[in-house]
């Protein structure tokens, strides 16, 4: 599968082929240093603490900690969300939601958190973290409040 059916368009590189078929079926792979056994997301190559290139995917944990949150106000078209609720607008869409989720130590996963208003999200809340295919073939990670 070509990484770029991986919403956020990251350009071929070696750990990107087995991350996103991960994604595909619904897991979402870190890399683990098999020299110091430090975890990173996305998944990378090498390990940038101790340089080793020995590397091997693990399971990501899907639920963590909510750290931080924004709104993104002009989301990617695929996102498809809600119009805005104001005729003639000049925000063309209502803005969404992108949070980061500490599923274990400083592991982190960022996504979209669909169907929330901002003002009901809560930085220190639970939220697990899903692989998604999106109706355009695209694949994305979702945050949903647990
Ligand atoms: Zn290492």
């Amino acid at each position: 599968m070509p990484f770029k059916d991986f919403s956020l368009f990251i350009s071929d590189t070696k750990i990107g082929g087995p991350f996103a078929e991960a994604l595909k079926s619904g897991k979402i792979f870190a890399s683990k240093c098999d020299r110091c056994g430090r975890m990173f997301f996305p998944p990378r190559p090498e390990c940038p603490d101790c340089l080793a290139e020995d590397v091997s995917y693990v399971e990501a944990p899907t639920r963590g900690e909510l750290l931080s949150f924004t709104a993104v106000f002009v989301p990617p078209a695929h996102y498809a969300a809600p119009p805005a609720k104001m005729p003639f607008s000049k925000v063309a869409q209502t803005p969404c939601p992108v949070g980061v989720v500490a599923v274990a130590g400083d592991l982190r996963i960022m996504g979209w958190i669909p169907g929330m208003a901002l003002k009901d999200i809560k930085v220190g809340s639970l939220f697990d973290v899903e692989a998604k295919t999106l109706k355009n073939g695209q694949l994305t990670i979702i945050l949903s409040p647990v």
